[in-house]
């Protein structure tokens, strides 16, 4: 079986319009901004607008997944629709269909001092793996709530406890040949310091970066494993 291909994601949040998307993208790119990504817009008569389905209630921060007011006018979207009631915050195995996923689990600070982190995480990796038929696609984040935007990062040895835990639970309720393919990343304060250390655990297989995926140091998180 091929080596997991090392994988680091840069989650900017609801973070990143306007200079401060060209600031980052030229440190990782030394090269040009790319243009806005719409398959919609490039395909459209002109006269047509584009709206967005939805988009974050306030300014840009520490919210995944949202996309806010300011991004969508960067991306010259002009308008959105609010309040759908169509909007559900659920994972379905409709939403995996031909989309790759960063699937995330992780235990609360409570959890980890009961000594129950094994046991959350594995509950969260069955709930997933009940809605997905195809593993190809798919990737697991082992992000600790507690160490998300805190600046309290999982040792080493946390770290690849629990990796290697996912895998033994993958191996025994999925199958061997996904336990020892698929890749198990790591999230929760990484930075340019500390990534090196982490990135050597045998089944720590990358990284989903919060806040310093904005910041230049996310070049030495991204090289972290070479
Ligand atoms: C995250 O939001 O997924 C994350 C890991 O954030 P940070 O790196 O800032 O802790």
């Amino acid at each position: 079986m091929a080596p997991r291909k090392f994988f680091v994601g840069g989650n900017w949040k609801c973070n990143g319009a306007g200079d401060d998307v060209k600031k980052i993208v030229t440190v990782l790119n030394d090269a040009e901004a790319p243009r806005a990504p719409s398959q919609v817009k490039g395909l459209l008569r002109p006269d047509f607008a584009v709206a967005a389905q939805n988009c974050w209630v306030r300014k840009g921060d520490a919210f995944t997944g949202e996309i806010s007011a300011e991004m969508l006018v960067n991306l010259q979207v002009p308008w959105v629709i609010l309040g759908h009631s169509e909007r559900r915050a659920l994972l379905s195995d409709q939403m995996i269909q031909g989309l790759k996923v960063i699937a995330c689990i992780g235990e609360t600070l409570e959890q980890r001092e009961a000594g129950t982190t094994m046991e959350v995480v594995a509950a969260q990796t069955k709930a997933i793996a009940e809605k997905v038929s195809d593993w190809t696609n798919v990737m697991l984040a082992y992000e600790s709530v507690w160490a998300i935007g805190t600046g309290k990062v999982a040792s080493p040895a946390q770290a690849e406890e629990v990796h290697d835990g996912l895998r033994k639970w993958l191996n025994t309720n999925v199958t061997p040949a996904v336990a020892e393919s698929i890749r198990i990343i790591y999230g929760g304060s990484v930075n340019g310091a500390n990534c090196k250390e982490l990135a050597a655990q045998p089944d720590l297989d990358g990284f989903l970066v919060g806040g310093a995926s904005l910041k230049p140091e996310f070049v030495d998180i991204v090289k972290s494993a070479t």
